[in-house]
């Protein structure tokens, strides 16, 4: 297992990997790595000769300053654990340095109108901050397979769109959810649940199965309106929002269409932590 902290230095082992003509599978993550990471790993391991995991928390992409600062960053867990897939991982955890070499600021990107729905709403500026780390981490690592997952599928949409629009050549793969037994979407911020949070999580994803069975014969409003009042009588959980939106343009639907796919995405405070989920509705 080698860990590279120096852009040059990753530079260099994927020169040595194209010289012998092998393929790259990249996985970005931010670290704090669980199964969900895990799954991406293992797929790109199976599509590819070697794979590169970025373990790296970019500080653009958050639009406050508390969350950033209660990311929790565990490189030697996270190395450990990639370990235990495989020895033949290779790991780029830079420094902020490394990679914004000291102008740490994000370029504007226009996706379309993908970047203005729901997360985009919510979190400002946060898809110029994932469109500038992604662009810049394909520059350095040159990928043929990068791995992202269904469960920020906002971010999975944009990421195809950016690579289509500058002409990036690296395949973008979606890979499903991973979840806990209970349902709740596996993710990093997940640690900082204490147990009464935990405890009442895994509502969201009861909740979004109920409104995907509720889609089958409801009206898109009729379904929404629901799940806000199922939230609304919730103690604990607060909802951001929820919305039921067309696949393609990430818009929210006004009125169903047979021809079409649609998704159902939420997100939630537990305390100050904020949850985000999705399912697929037809
Ligand atoms: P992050 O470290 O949160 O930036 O996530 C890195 C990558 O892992 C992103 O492409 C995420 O969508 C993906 N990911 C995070 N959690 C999950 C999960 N529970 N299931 C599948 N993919 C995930």
């Amino acid at each position: 297992m080698r860990i590279f902290s120096k852009k040059r230095e990753i530079q260099n082992a994927v020169k040595q990997i194209k010289a012998k003509q092998l393929s790259i599978g990249f996985v970005p993550t931010m670290g704090a790595l669980h199964e969900g990471h895990l799954s991406l790993v293992r797929q790109a391991i199976e599509n590819n000769d070697c794979v590169i995991v970025s373990i790296f928390v970019n500080p653009i992409q958050f639009d406050s300053a508390k969350d950033l600062k209660k990311y929790p960053r565990t490189l030697d867990r996270d190395a450990s654990l990639l370990k235990t897939v495989s020895k033949d991982i290779l790991i780029y955890a830079p420094s902020v340095n490394d990679i914004y070499n000291g102008n740490t600021v994000a370029e504007h990107y226009s996706f379309d109108g993908l970047e203005h729905e729901m997360e985009g709403k919510f979190r400002k500026g946060h898809f110029d901050g994932v469109g500038t780390i992604v662009k810049r981490l394909f520059e350095i690592i040159k990928p043929n397979n990068a791995y992202f997952g269904e469960k920020d599928f906002q971010q999975l949409m944009i990421i195809k769109k950016l690579v289509d629009k500058h002409n990036i050549p690296v395949k973008i793969i979606g890979c499903e959810i991973y979840r806990e037994a209970n349902g709740l979407a596996m993710s990093s911020r997940n640690e900082r649940l204490n147990p009464e949070y935990q405890n009442v999580a895994p509502f969201i994803f009861k909740t979004l199965n109920l409104a995907k069975e509720k889609f089958n014969t409801e009206s898109a409003k009729k379904v929404t309106d629901w799940v806000i009042g199922q939230f609304a009588e919730h103690d604990i959980l607060e909802l951001e929002y929820f919305i039921i939106a067309d696949v393609e343009t990430l818009r929210s639907v006004k009125r169903k269409s047979d021809s079409k796919t649609y998704r159902g995405f939420i997100a939630v405070y537990a305390g100050d932590i904020r949850l985000i989920d999705n399912i697929a509705l037809n």
